[in-house]
């Protein structure tokens, strides 16, 4: 059983609650250059229709700054402004209606650059997201403090910029690459900080490495209640990095409502072309969202059995396949009609 969520502060993104409840939002970040607004907004369009609450976009300059009205005029879901040292950014995108921005106020220059930014996201109800990630830390920390305990204090230093303008509406990310210290890093920021956290192991790699980084580092943390938004950064399109959220998200209980795919691994007794036929009944689940538990095994020796648990199934034999429903078979078919027969049967059941 899943430990229910921290209790961390409520915060505001938009429309959107981060903190303070039993969800974690699923976030992505575009990977266009933010100007483009056009090619932007089609791709947070994508993502949302896949499951992102949230995305960030780059904030590098003027031109992208300039755009960020007819981004959130182009699309639904609420948007986070990604900035570094430039306040007079963070000034522009929320006068152009932006619905967080992440920034550090320890990098963004004086006190009276800092107080305008704050004053600005109080005015227009924006929050700030602090990111400090493992290959910018301060380098002004105690040395003997370990790269975790730094992370923490790095965080602690832009809090408290924050806290002193009565500035409460924030939330906070850790970001190292490597898995132990991200995990480490993010149970000390839970029992430091109020604030709802933002988890994601930064330069995770392509998909293959960045599934398994991500999922070995956020998984044991939202076990343990601790995390109120994620991304899982991967070196691929947006679009995966939504479908590999909902999918570890669901595994972890985090995240109902949504297919629960089972397929064999295949053996010497699979005498049908399961690999292929596995991947297009998952798309068709996840495309279509049909929360239902669907197996497809390999053998009609155990795939029923140990399926049993799925609502409906497939199970191979000599070119055939066993339709199955609660462990139990119902029919047999020739391996050609296997995939629409399970498809009928999953929008009949
Ligand atoms: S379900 Fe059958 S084919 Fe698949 S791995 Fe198990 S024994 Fe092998």
């Amino acid at each position: 059983m899943v430990k229910t969520r921290n209790n961390t502060r409520k915060v505001n993104v938009g429309n959107l609650q981060i903190g303070g409840q039993d969800r974690v939002i699923i976030q992505s970040m575009c990977s266009i250059k933010t100007s483009k607004t056009a090619l932007v907004a089609a791709q947070i369009n994508r993502c949302a229709a896949l499951g992102a609450e949230l995305m960030r976009v780059s904030v590098l300059d003027d031109e992208d700054a300039d755009s960020i009205a007819a981004l959130k005029q182009a699309t639904s879901i609420p948007l986070v402004a990604d900035i570094h040292f430039r306040a007079d950014l963070a000034l522009k995108v929320m006068e152009q209606g932006i619905d967080a921005v992440r920034i550090n106020p320890g990098n963004i220059g004086d006190e009276e650059k800092v107080a305008l930014v704050i004053a600005k996201a109080k005015e227009k109800g924006v929050p700030i997201r602090i990111g400090v990630n493992s290959g910018s830390l301060d380098p002004t920390l105690d040395p003997k403090l370990t790269r975790e305990e730094k992370l923490v204090a790095s965080a602690k230093k832009h809090v408290a910029i924050l806290e002193k303008y009565d500035f409460h509406d924030i939330v906070i990310s850790l970001k190292a690459s490597s898995v132990l210290e991200t995990v480490n890093a993010y149970r000390l920021a839970a029992e430091t900080f109020p604030y709802p956290l933002h988890l994601g192991i930064t330069e995770a790699g392509p998909m293959e490495t960045g599934l398994i980084r991500s999922s070995a580092g956020l998984s044991p943390l939202l076990l343990e209640g601790i995390g109120d938004t994620i991304r899982i950064s991967l070196s691929e399109d947006p679009e995966e990095e939504i479908r590999a959220c909902k999918r570890l998200l669901h595994d972890l209980g985090l995240y109902p409502n949504f297919p629960s795919f089972i397929s064999c691994p295949t053996c010497g007794r699979t005498q049908v072309q399961l690999v292929p036929l596995a991947k297009k009944v998952r798309a068709y689940l996840e495309d279509n969202n049909i929360p239902k538990t669907v197996a497809v095994m390999g053998c009609i020796v155990t795939g029923p059995g140990e399926a049993k648990h799925a609502d409906l199934g497939l199970a191979g034999g000599k070119d055939t396949f066993v339709l199955f429903k609660k462990g139990e078979i119902v029919k047999t078919i020739p391996e050609a009609e296997a995939y629409d027969a399970l498809i009928k049967a999953i929008n009949e059941d």
